[in-house]
């Protein structure tokens, strides 16, 4: 299953899959549990890894591994499915997968803050998540990066998070 397709499928049923990339309209649910993606709100949900409840899988030797059962309390020795997850294919071929749903998100806030440096960004990464546990994303984006989206994508599609709107 295409990544873009399970969101649509989970916000049919008011949930969704809290994680997402720019590769979500091609990369699949086998090859992200492969490579163990992680995606723009790992801050809050982990890697894939915290979001597979179970696999099956096809071994080498061709049989098949059932680990589908999306049991929360499951400590019956090894974890295959955490040993097939970022296994990038080594170890067997995911063909089926137990995921953990969220509750759809009802409202959302984007900031952008203007920082002097990486520190002080990560002072203000601290500084809220010791009052919140809502933080789903933090990126820093270095102002030659922000310059050449500015220089490169002309206007109305982009512009400066320093002016505010209305202003030239
Ligand atoms: C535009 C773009 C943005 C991205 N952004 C992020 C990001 O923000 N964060 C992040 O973590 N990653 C990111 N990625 C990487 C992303 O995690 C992987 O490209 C994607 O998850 C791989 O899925 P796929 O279906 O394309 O797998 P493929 O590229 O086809 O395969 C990846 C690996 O998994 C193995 N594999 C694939 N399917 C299976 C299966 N069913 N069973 C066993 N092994 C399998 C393959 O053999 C290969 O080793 C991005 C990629 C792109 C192209």
């Amino acid at each position: 299953m295409i990544l873009a397709d399970l969101h649509e499928r989970a916000a049919e049923t008011g949930q969704r899959f809290p994680l997402t990339l720019g590769a979500r309209g091609s990369c699949t649910i086998g090859g992200l549990v492969s490579t163990n993606a992680g995606g723009t709100q790992v801050l809050k949900f982990g890697t894939m890894r915290s979001l597979v409840l179970g696999l099956e899988a096809v071994l080498p030797d061709g049989s098949i591994y059932d680990g589908l059962a999306a049991l929360k309390k499951d400590n019956r020795g090894y974890n295959l499915d955490q040993l097939l997850t970022g296994a990038e294919g080594t170890l067997g071929v995911v063909t089926a997968a137990s995921l953990r749903l969220v509750p759809a998100v009802v409202a959302r806030a984007v900031a952008w803050a203007g920082l002097s440096d990486p520190q002080r960004a990560l002072e203000l990464l601290q500084f809220m998540q010791a009052r919140t546990d809502r933080i789903e994303g933090f990126e820093i984006v270095p102002q030659d990066c922000l310059d050449l989206v500015l220089g490169h994508v002309p206007a109305p599609a982009t512009r400066s998070p320093a002016r505010t709107r209305g202003t030239s």
